[in-house]
């Protein structure tokens, strides 16, 4: 391996989800030469398994009229346990509605309520019907739209290229380094501004709603130069996954009038949360099904009920085909005859690289947007139906910055010495005669669900941590059984759990850090949320040795006070 090839371009974007699609259409229009690099192909990234939904204050269903952005903010704070920044929050709110008209004139094809307007259904923690969807496949539709629009203006793809290093000189973020997956070579970029939109990192688990790609690439790419991570603790667990294979079954399922059942068959969320019962946020749901099954009043002490049979064939049909087939594929059964039996499982990161509104770190250079940023809009619990939404919003902001970067005339050398480091470091892994991966990476999955679920006490995190330790230990030894150059899936999953051993790591060291509840984060031996000792964001750095240190930084407040209050 040398450094063979090396291409140039004013912006890099890493990722082919709808952060890093919307980036590079709104860079492409600001008139920068700007390309695409993904491990996977885009239409295979994460954000095409979304199902439910993007939040807007358009006001279109009865009873959501008069809706405005304020409202949306209010409940997306409010859902954040106040730990969101407001500012970021009052972007996010305000560009929602012409977000969504804008994505609505490229082509996606929402779905519409009997008026013709585009549809909106209640989704958890939201005060109204403000969530718009294409029937239960809306990262789907939105995912098509944005690749379409980047085909037609002629946006560079590297697909199947590996991201393997970022390159930092003189502080700045040069380009990066990748593997060209088919061919097995090293290819070198050059690149004036470089922007991160890798994804979630629901791997590190398992019981995951996510992609087997999502590995945290992107935040272990952004540490390890320097780059800090933000509320790392905060771990969004979903209600309702699918019993047995974790494949989620949308919240838009109970925006349309679905209800859990335990085994007596009773409607336990009105006991947790007497208002929004069913529809209350993410992380009140998901400790409600767990304590109706540690009460006894789970099935076979491993799930609940989602029963979706008095809402009929039709409206199933119509407005939750995607859940009609799962259920029907992996679960054997029609959901307008039988309930569809439901545990949590990992769902989304809150937390990650921490950038300024416009989607900057605190490396010149480098950018990040989606959910392997970190803005902070969601705070301690994300509400459905924001995290498209903030992929939209923020990729157009990051995009737009970018652009206006303008070509740093990286020096070629160093891209090229990048190129030579990285390969002999590739090169090792072939060369050592240790473990492969795939051992460590479900002893990593287990500590990761056992120790730092959806509920966490001191003890049993100090123990996950050492269990962490010892397998990073073990990592540094790992190699490769199989030693083929091209298309090495080996090689690509070996890398990948380097990410997100690191990763997992700091998620822990953050929570045992956070001796408070707040949203996601729920400790058995601090069950009451602190505001005097940590309405703060927890933040993450390398220190001088490279290992983790952690600092806490204030939240941003100023739209809606602080306040208690339950749902
Ligand atoms: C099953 C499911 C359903 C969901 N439903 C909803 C919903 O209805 N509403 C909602 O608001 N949110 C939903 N979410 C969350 C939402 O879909 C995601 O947060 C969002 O789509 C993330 O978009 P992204 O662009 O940041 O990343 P992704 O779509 O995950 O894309 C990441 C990209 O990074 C690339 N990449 C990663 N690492 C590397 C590397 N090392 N080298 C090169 N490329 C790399 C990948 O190839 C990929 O193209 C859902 C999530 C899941 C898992």
């Amino acid at each position: 391996m040398n450094a063979k090839y090396i291409h140039k371009h004013d912006v890099l974007i890493v990722g082919g989800g709808l952060a890093g699609l919307r980036a590079a259409l709104e860079a492409y229009d600001s008139g920068a030469d700007t390309a695409v690099v993904s491990k996977v192909y885009p239409l295979r990234s994460h954000s095409v398994a979304a199902q439910g939904g993007i939040n807007a204050s358009l006001g279109n269903a009865p009873g959501s009229k008069g809706d405005t952005w304020e409202d949306h903010a209010y409940d997306t704070i409010k859902g954040s346990v106040y730990l969101a920044d407001q500012d970021a929050v009052e972007v996010l709110c305000r560009e929602a509605p012409g977000a969504v008209i804008e994505l609505e004139h490229w082509g996606t094809v929402f779905s519409r309520d009997g008026r013709g307007s585009i549809a909106q259904r209640p989704f958890g923690g939201a005060g109204v019907a403000r969530t718009c969807y294409a029937a239960d496949r809306t990262g789907h539709n939105l995912l098509n739209t944005l690749y379409e629009q980047a085909n037609a203006r002629g946006i560079k793809f590297y697909n199947e290229y590996f991201v393997t290093s970022l390159i930092i000189d003189e502080d700045a973020c040069m380009g990066c380094v990748t593997l060209d997956i088919p061919s097995g070579e090293l290819h070198g970029f050059a690149s004036g501004s470089l922007i991160l939109a890798t994804g979630g990192y629901g791997r590190i688990y398992e019981r995951s709603t996510n992609s087997l790609i999502n590995t945290a690439d992107g935040k272990s790419l952004a540490y390890r130069c320097g780059a800090a991570l933000k509320d790392m603790e905060f771990v969004q667990f979903h209600p309702t996954t699918l019993y047995g294979s974790n494949i989620l079954i949308s919240e838009g399922a109970r925006g349309e009038g679905g209800h859990l059942l335990n085994a007596r068959g009773e409607q336990f969320m009105s006991k947790y949360a007497p208002q929004a019962r069913d529809l209350a946020p993410r992380d009140i749901v998901a400790r409600s099904i767990i304590r109706e099954i540690e009460a006894g009043l789970g099935f076979k002490n491993e799930y609940v009920h989602l029963d979706l049979r008095h809402l009929g064939a039709e409206k199933i049909n119509d407005r939750l085909p995607g859940i009609k087939q799962i259920a029907e594929d992996f679960a054997n059964l029609d959901p307008a005859v039988d309930p569809i039996p439901v545990q949590p499982g990992q769902h989304y990161s809150m937390g990650g690289i921490e950038v300024d509104i416009g989607g900057a770190t605190n490396i010149s250079g480098l950018f990040a947007a989606g959910e392997c940023a970190c803005v902070s809009t969601h705070g301690a619990n994300r509400l459905g139906g924001n995290s498209l939404l903030e992929a939209i919003v923020y990729g157009k902001m990051v995009g737009k910055k970018a652009a206006g970067m303008g070509y740093n005339s990286a020096r070629i050398s160093v891209i090229e010495d990048a190129v030579n480091r990285e390969s002999k470091k590739l090169e090792s892994f072939y060369s050592r005669p240790g473990e492969d991966f795939a051992a460590l990476t479900n002893e990593m999955r287990k500590a990761m669900f056992e120790k730092f679920s959806i509920f966490r006490n001191e003890e049993s995190m100090a123990e996950g941590i050492r269990s962490l330790v010892g397998l990073r230990e073990r990592y540094e030894n790992i190699g490769l059984k199989n030693r083929a150059k091209k298309f090495n899936q080996a090689l690509v999953m070996t890398l990948e759990l380097g990410y997100m051993l690191e990763t997992a790591e700091i998620v822990a060291l953050s929570a045992i850090k956070r001796k408070e509840s707040r949203g996601s984060h729920y400790r058995t031996d601090f069950p009451d949320r602190d505001d005097d000792k940590y309405l703060k964001h927890t933040i993450v750095k390398k220190d001088q040795e490279g290992r983790p240190l952690i600092s806490f930084s204030p939240v941003r407040l100023g739209l809606f006070p602080v306040k208690e209050g339950g749902y």
